[in-house]
Formats: structure tokens, sequence, C-alpha cells
């Protein structure tokens, strides 16, 4: 099913129907032939994206839907995806699809990235329901080793999904020469340009908050909130960053750039070092999925958990999946600072 717009001229209309129509099938050859994988049904919405998601929200199976909670790529918003039936055997996909009828190949280009993108989320999600190393259903918790596994599938899941689509993209988008261009280089901006600003958010970030919990100026629910909840969107940054590092053969920013930031050498590089060094797949068909991802998480989790540890949290967890004891000590910082 897909939702356009009421505005556009019927040519464009039918533009956006085949082009959709055509890469939506490119996907669904990917989930059949390469994962196993039966295709979910989806929905896809390319409508404006506050619109779609008011008229969707009710109908989410999931987390509630935050309106400012989208899909950016090198800034720009592109897409949300989100399940219609728990198991994500239905999905809904909103993704802007008005350029799939422009002459602006930039546009054009960017719009067909961010469909597929957030069909290959779809995906995933799907091969992780099906092969069981995903929950079925939002069990919301404060457990420490529950929101470590969600960072690392967060970390994983960008890189995975982008890689599908610059696979799927691949010599599709051309510059004004006709030669091939990448994403990173269309939209002429990178996440890895913008990663020095999310690691100073990380440290002096999250060694400031614990100092500002330990001289009791910040809540111990801030304090959690502030450091295990930007865990998992720094590790989706990162993902972001690991698979536009992938579209242009560099290196991984945490070991290039960005090795010698301290939020790198106290916290983050061993936790994102053992996930891009993990050697399990990044993707597999439905029978491997639930080893390559639990390889990931056997590898990852346990150097997150420690990497908190330095930032001078303790994390025990309790029999219910609110009940988390904190325990708060000095956090680890170069000698040098103060
Ligand atoms: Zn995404």
């Amino acid at each position: 099913m897909l939702v356009l717009p009421g505005e556009l001229v019927p040519a464009d209309v039918e533009a956006i129907r085949q082009l959709t129509f055509w890469y939506v099938q490119l996907m669904r050859a990917v989930a059949e032939e390469s994962l196993d994988l039966p295709f979910p049904r989806l929905e896809i919405w390319m409508l404006d994206l506050t619109e779609a998601l008011t008229a969707l929200a009710p109908r989410v199976a999931g987390p509630p839907i935050a309106p400012g909670d989208v899909e950016r790529v090198g800034g720009q918003v592109a897409g949300k995806t989100m399940p219609l039936e728990d198991d994500w055997s239905r999905a809904a996909v909103v993704s802007p699809g008005a350029a799939l009828a422009s002459d602006d190949g930039r546009a054009k280009g960017l719009a067909l990235f961010s469909l597929l993108h957030e069909v290959g989320h779809t995906l995933v999600e799907r091969l992780g329901t099906l092969s069981g190393a995903r929950e079925i259903g939002w069990h919301p918790t404060a457990h420490s080793l529950r929101k470590a596994g969600n960072a690392v599938r967060h970390g994983l899941d960008e890189w995975r999904v982008s890689s599908m689509a610059s696979t799927a993209l691949r010599g599709v988008i051309t510059n004004g020469d006709g030669q091939p261009v990448s994403i990173p280089e269309l939209v002429g901006g990178t996440y890895r340009d913008a990663l020095g600003g999310v690691l100073d958010s990380v440290c002096p970030g999250w060694p400031d908050a614990v100092t500002r919990y330990r001289n009791h100026r910040m809540s111990l629910g801030d304090l959690y909130a502030q450091v295990v909840g930007e865990t998992v969107g720094v590790f989706t940054f990162l993902s972001h960053c690991e698979a536009e590092a992938a579209m242009l053969a560099q290196s991984t920013p945490l070991r290039d750039e960005y090795a010698q930031h301290p939020a790198t050498r106290l916290y983050l590089g061993e936790p994102w070092g053992a996930l891009v060094d993990c050697d399990a797949p990044l993707l597999a068909p439905v029978c491997e999925f639930a080893d390559a991802e639990g390889a990931y998480l056997s590898e990852v989790v346990p150097k997150i958990i420690e990497m908190w540890r330095r930032v001078g949290l303790t994390f025990t967890d309790g029999p219910g999946p609110e009940d988390l004891r904190i325990d708060v000590a000095a956090p680890l910082r170069d000698a040098a600072a103060p």
C-alpha cells in the first residue's frame, strides 16, 4: 500500500508508483533470496513526516511515537519505520517520496536511498523476531543488560540497513558526468563531520553529570537518563558513521581522526572497537541471524557495562523490569583533567 499526497499531478503519481514498486521488488528479492525471509506487508507513506506520524501513531504496535524522532541523512530529515504488528510481519515506512518524480537527481537519489534504508529496517526487525534474536512486542525496562543490548542492536542496525540500501543502489546514483556517487558525497556532508560534537557530549558530558549528581545538583534518574539514554543514541550515531565509512572506503572514525578524543580513549573506544572487530556477519539469513546477533551481544554488552563503570555507574538489575540498583563512584577522567 502506498499513500501519496493529494496535490501530485497524475504523471508524477505514476512515476512514483513505478519507481517505488520496482525498488520494493528489489528489496523483496534480497529478503527472500539472500535472507530466506518472508517479505513483511508494508504500508509506504510518502506524506509529510509529521502528518504521517500523526495518522499512524494510534496503530503502531511499539513505543509511543515521538514526532521529532525521525531518521536524518547528513542532517536532513529522511524517514521512520514502525511496526503495525508486534512481530514486524506488518510495518509502516514513512519516507519522503515526492522527489522520486523530480528532475533533480540529487533529491531523487536521496529519496530512493531513504526508502530503501527504511524498508531495510523492516527486514532487520523481521529477521530479529522471526529468528528469536529479538523479543516480540515492546517491553520497557530499566535493566542495564537490556539497555546495553539495545545500544548494540542500534549500533548494528543503521550500518546494516544503509549497507543494504547502498548495495541495492550501487551504480544507480550518478553525478553530472555520469559517474557513480555515494550518499555522503551526494549530501555533501557526513555524520562523521558531526561526530566531534557527539563525542564532546560523552566526555566531558557524562563525567560532568556524575560529578553534578555527587554534588547533589542532579537527580539519579536524570543521571541514568543522560548516560544510559545517550549511550543508545551515540551507538546509533556511530552506526551511521560506520555505514558512511564503508560507502567512502574509509576507516572507522574512532580509530582515525577521533582516536585521541577523551570520549574514545576513556569510554567508547573499547565497546565500539569490539563491535567493529566482531567477526560475526552483519546480516545473515533467518536460521543464522540469532547466532550472529548473539555473537555481537556477547562481545560488546560486557564492554558497555564496563564503560558505564568507568563513567562511575555500576548497575545491579533486580527481579522486576523497573528494579535497578545504581551505585555511583568517581568517574575515570584524564589524569591531567581537574
Ligand atoms: Zn535508520
